[in-house]
């Protein structure tokens, strides 16, 4: 078990059990050894890994929106952030991972496995297509992403996937009010209104968490044809 982790775990508040920080341990030292040949992370220093992946991944646990969340997906996850810290820490939530690339997923899927996390599930494809599909689209408590697209493109990505009275919450950096600014007729478009920005410097890092909760049924031109949303973002 990690000392670091536990040590950084305590200043955030996180409890945490001897078996979750073994999984914590297991995941980074199975992503870290993967990483020698399939590319899933540009940290490869662990106490890094732990503050950039680990603890950052899972300040959403602060949100009311994701408590009262039972079913969570992670949009563009890669490595499996933020979605294998949070599925570890909270074993009563499901979670679905999805990735346009294969090869990350079946590594999670490999290793999420072996440690015995048995609430992530992972679903292949681009958001554009999978947020067509009748039993994903609008079928989810929660949407979180991270480092996937620009706010106005990732809107259209995320918000179909979130059921009608549901939210979507996107990690961004520090300095994000212009993006957020400029996302806000895609995400209006879309059924979304933002809530507020949550800002974050626990980890030494500023973070902030943009809440989005859907209040009206997204149409059914959304989300357009896979590459379209990245080329033209709703503006
Ligand atoms: N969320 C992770 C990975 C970020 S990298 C983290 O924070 O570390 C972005 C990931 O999003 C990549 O794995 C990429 O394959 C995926 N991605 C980008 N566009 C996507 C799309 N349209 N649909 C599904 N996955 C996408």
């Amino acid at each position: 078990m990690s000392r670091f982790l536990e040590d950084l775990f305590g200043e955030l508040g996180i409890d945490c059990t001897e078996e979750q920080y073994d999984a914590f341990d297991g995941y980074m030292k199975g992503v870290l050894e993967f990483n020698k040949a399939v590319n899933l992370t540009a940290i490869r220093e662990p106490e890094e890994f732990q503050i950039k992946h680990f603890a950052d991944s899972v300040l959403v646990r602060n949100c009311g929106e994701y408590r009262s969340a039972g079913r969570i997906l992670d949009l563009g996850t890669g490595g499996g952030f933020p979605g294998v810290p949070l599925a570890i820490l909270d074993p009563d939530k499901e979670f679905v991972l999805v990735d346009s690339l294969l090869k990350r997923l079946k590594i999670i899927n490999e290793l999420t496995g072996k440690l015995g996390i048995s609430n992530v599930n992972t679903i292949h494809g681009r958001a554009e297509d999978l947020g067509r599909k009748p039993e994903l689209r609008e079928s989810f408590d929660l949407c979180v992403s991270r480092a996937v697209a620009d706010l106005s493109v990732l809107a259209e990505y995320a918000i179909p996937f979130v059921k009608v009275g549901g939210y979507f919450i996107a990690y961004k950096g520090s300095d994000c009010e212009t993006e957020v600014r400029n996302a806000d007729k895609a995400i209006r478009t879309l059924g979304g209104e933002i809530l507020r920005i949550d800002k974050a410097d626990q980890t030494g890092m500023e973070h902030s968490l943009i809440i989005i909760k859907k209040i009206k049924g997204t149409a059914g031109k959304y989300p357009r044809s896979a590459g379209k949303p990245s080329k033209s973002p709703i503006k």
